[in-house]
Order: C-alpha cells, then structure tokens, then sequence
C-alpha cells in the first residue's frame, strides 16, 4: 500500500509551578514570581513540541531520548533536547512543513512574549517564523492551570518527507 510522504504528530505537557525558579516556555525566559518545577529546565512548550515531532515520525518520546534518571538531564536546557530530537528526525529523512501550538496558563498574560516565542523556536529548529503557530489560552480559573499551580501545552506538527 501506498503512503503519502507526510506525518502529523501530537505533544502535550504539563509542568507544576513553584516558587524561586525561572518561568521558560519556548525558549524565552518569561517575568513571572513562579515558575515550572521539572528535572530538566521544565520548558513545557519545548517539551511538546519535541515530543510532536518524535511522535509524527515514531521515534518514541522525551522521555525515552532524556530519562530523567540520567543525571545529565538535571537542569538541562530544553532547546537543546528539541535540537536533538529535530536532528533525529531530520535522520529519518523527514522535514517540518509547519507546528501550531497552544500554552494554557492563568498567568502571566503572554501576548507580549508570542512573537519572541515563536522567532525562538523557529530558530531552534532552523524553519521559518510563519512555520510556528502559537496560541495562549488561559483555563477560566478552573482546574489545576485555572488555579496556577500548573501551566500546559500542546504541539501539533506536520512533517514531510525531505527531497
Ligand atoms: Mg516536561
């Protein structure tokens, strides 16, 4: 049977927020008095935007690139991670036709941030602006991110197969 040369995958994550550690999402260190709690540098948004792009070309997860039993992932920066795994997927002989991205948090309100956001992620992975959607929702007050005791993102990503 013929396949078309085109993969979709999914990311999503959730990160707890804490006090006295810097807020990052999309690579852009964000003002905020919290920020989110994980072993690596706890960048939700990079996290499922590499763990979309592992998924579209069923290369497994983040987790299993980055175990966070390995010392070496204590702190590590989440750039680096999605660089990886970009990198392994470009092996695979696939390339990035677009990703579109959603960052639900209470607060703060990151309007201001999302074009930094999007030029630094297209530029981690070496695509163009307009290849980065991004949209911020906030949860209405309810449930874990409504409360702020969490921020989340979700990661959809088209992948082509490279010429
Ligand atoms: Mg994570």
């Amino acid at each position: 049977m013929a396949t078309k040369a085109i993969r979709i995958g999914i990311g999503t994550d959730l990160h707890r927020l804490g006090p006295d550690r810097p807020l990052w999402l999309g690579g852009v260190e964000i003002e905020h008095e919290s920020g989110l709690i994980g072993h690596s540098d706890a960048d939700v948004l990079l996290h499922a935007v590499t763990d979309a792009l592992l998924g579209a070309a069923a290369l497994g997860d983040i987790g299993g690139m980055f175990p966070d039993t390995d010392p070496a992932n204590r702190g590590r920066d989440s750039a680096e991670m999605l660089a990886a795994a970009h990198e392994a997927v470009q092996k695979a002989g696939w390339q990035i036709c677009n990703l579109d991205c959603i960052v639900a948090a209470e607060r703060p309100k990151l309007s201001p941030y999302r074009q930094r956001i999007c030029r630094r992620v297209a530029e981690i992975l070496e695509i163009a602006t307009d290849q980065v959607g991004l949209k911020a929702k906030t949860a209405e007050g309810v449930g874990p991110i409504g409360r702020e005791e969490a921020i989340g993102a979700q990661c959809v990503v088209l992948l082509e197969k490279a010429d």
